[in-house]
Order: C-alpha cells, then sequence, then structure tokens
C-alpha cells in the first residue's frame, strides 16, 4: 500500500512532514511520494517554479526512508488534477494496489470542486489529516457523502484499492507556506518551520523576498 501526496509545496515545511511520517508507520505504507503539482487549478499559481519546488521537496526528503519524489505532474504540461494523477498511477502500479491519497483538512473539504471528485475517491481511499484551523471545514453535503465510507481502522485500507476515507488525528503544527513566505518577505526568519536543507535551498536561491 503506497501514499500520495500532492501539494504546491512552495516550500514544503514540517507541517507537510510531520503528518506524513505518521501516516507511513501508522498505516505501515510502503512508501509515500510526494507530488508537487505542476499549475495549481483551485488557487494561485506557486511563487517558486517547478523546478525550485521539486528541488526543495527532493532536499527535504533526501535523508528519510520511504518518502520518494514523484515528479509526473511537473512533466505534464497543463492543469494539475488529482484525477489524471491517479490515472496514470493506476496505469503503472496496476487496479489493485492500495493508494492512500493524503490531504489536510482544509484541501479535502474542498474535494466536490475537484474534478472528477467521485471517481477519483473510487480510485483511492482518502487519508484526512486533521489542520488547525480547519476543523469546522466540511460542509453538511459533503459529511453526508463521507460517513458510509469512512473507514472505522487503518487496516481496512490494505483490503481494498480505493473507495475508504480515513480521517486521522496527526501532530497539529500551525505552519503553512504562506506564513513561511510572509516572514521571508518581511526578513524574518523561517527557521525551525522546515528542514535546514530547503531552508539553505531558499537562500541561496534568493527566493521569496520581497
Ligand atoms: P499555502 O500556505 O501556500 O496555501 P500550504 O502550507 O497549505 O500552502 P500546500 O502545499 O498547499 O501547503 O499543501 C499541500 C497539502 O498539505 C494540502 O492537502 C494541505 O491541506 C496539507 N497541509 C499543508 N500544511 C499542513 C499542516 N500544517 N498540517 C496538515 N496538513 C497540511
Amino acid at each position: 500500500m503506497i501514499g500520495v501526496f500532492g501539494g504546491t509545496f512552495d516550500p514544503i515545511h514540517f507541517g507537510h512532514l510531520r503528518p506524513a511520517l505518521e501516516i507511513l508507520q501508522d498505516l505501515s505504507l510502503d512508501e509515500i511520494r510526494f507530488v508537487p503539482l505542476n499549475t495549481a487549478v483551485h488557487r494561485a499559481q506557486p511563487v517558486a517554479t517547478a523546478r525550485q519546488r521539486l528541488a526543495m521537496v527532493q532536499a527535504a526528503v533526501a535523508d528519510q526512508p520511504g518518502f520518494v519524489v514523484d515528479a509526473r505532474e511537473l512533466r505534464r504540461a497543463g492543469g494539475s488534477y488529482s484525477y489524471d494523477t491517479l490515472a496514470s498511477l493506476r496505469l503503472e502500479l496496476g487496479p489493485q494496489l492500495p493508494i492512500c491519497l493524503l490531504t489536510g483538512l482544509d484541501a479535502f473539504a474542498e474535494l466536490p470542486t475537484w474534478h472528477r471528485w467521485e471517481e477519483i475517491a473510487g480510485m483511492a481511499h482518502l487519508v484526512v489529516m486533521r489542520r488547525p484551523g480547519a476543523d469546522e471545514a466540511t460542509g453538511p453535503k459533503l459529511r453526508r457523502w463521507l460517513e458510509p465510507r469512512l473507514a472505522a481502522d487503518p487496516a481496512a485500507l490494505a483490503r481494498s484499492p480505493g473507495g475508504l476515507i480515513l480521517l486521522r488525528d496527526v501532530t497539529q503544527l500551525d505552519i503553512s507556506a504562506t506564513a513561511i513566505r510572509s516572514r521571508i518577505a518581511q526578513a524574518l526568519s523561517p527557521r525551525f518551520l522546515l528542514p535546514t536543507s530547503v531552508l539553505a535551498f531558499i537562500e541561496r536561491e534568493g527566493l521569496y523576498r520581497s
């Protein structure tokens, strides 16, 4: 069973990495693939280039066994749709391997706006990580839809390729890429919010300065 964690990663930070490690270990995943998206569909475009965001994700996961980078969205022109990513992963991995799509609760609350979202939820399990400030984010319609799909425990996920939703409590780290970019723009240090290797890259490239 593998995990797939998509994001802008502009930049990647401990609010991504620590919850992902907990999911890797608690669900006994073989690996988590970090998939930097190319062109955002639901939000403002990233500040750092695709090359820079890929380099930061590579630096962040380099010394963590089980964390890998998957650059498939960066190789595909145009908007990054989770549906396309999953379809291409399914072609590569076959129809039977359980795939867990990791999302923060804030991103999950937007699920009904995602392109072909119900098919996405059939192609993979959704593992939703609670995120500070996002607790009341899901509306009544989404809650009604998810209730019959809720997995009672992580072991259930390994028994089917997709279709279940698992809500997970992870260490709550109130860190966002927006806040990191904003501190750097104000000439304040974002140290201890993200890996040293990522910060070194940001400084070398002069990223996010105003
Ligand atoms: P930005 O501030 O630029 O919007 P972000 O910090 O939210 O960025 P993204 O790359 O947009 O980071 O997030 C990718 C995924 O990681 C999303 O599913 C998001 O919900 C989740 N995520 C980001 N930060 C956290 C966090 N601190 N705790 C839990 N999940 C998070």
